[in-house]
């Protein structure tokens, strides 16, 4: 299954509308453009189809923090793949495991306060 996101026109993130869908039947019941709280900017945006992102839910968060670990895991699992070099395929891998594992640890403590209150 895949995540749903829009971008804020505003502050450029990423948020989940929380619907989960599966990416080779997406596709949106036929009652027009939907709207989402937006948490950065608290206000409302309205989207359809078009401007939807499709992402995998384990490398997505709405903790800012967070996501521009998995954002930069990516690219380092990119470059990764279409490094020339072995040496530079390792590295960008390593990179990439760095990136994943600080977005555990973001992920431990966000959870914390957020059982804190
Ligand atoms: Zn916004």
């Amino acid at each position: 299954m895949a995540l749903l996101l829009i971008q804020c026109p505003r502050t450029g993130r990423c948020i989940s509308t929380g619907i989960e869908t599966d990416p080779d039947s997406f596709d949106l019941p036929a009652d027009g453009p939907k709207t989402v709280q937006c948490p950065f900017c608290r206000k409302e945006h309205v989207w359809t189809k078009r401007n939807a992102l499709l992402v995998d839910p384990n490398k997505w968060s709405d903790v800012p923090e967070i996501e521009d670990c998995f954002i930069k895991a990516v690219e380092n699992s990119e470059r990764a793949a279409s490094a020339k070099r072995a040496a530079d395929r390792d590295f960008y891998l390593r990179m990439e495991r760095k990136w994943l594992g600080l977005a555990d640890g973001f992920r431990w403590i966000a959870d914390l306060e957020r059982r804190h209150g």
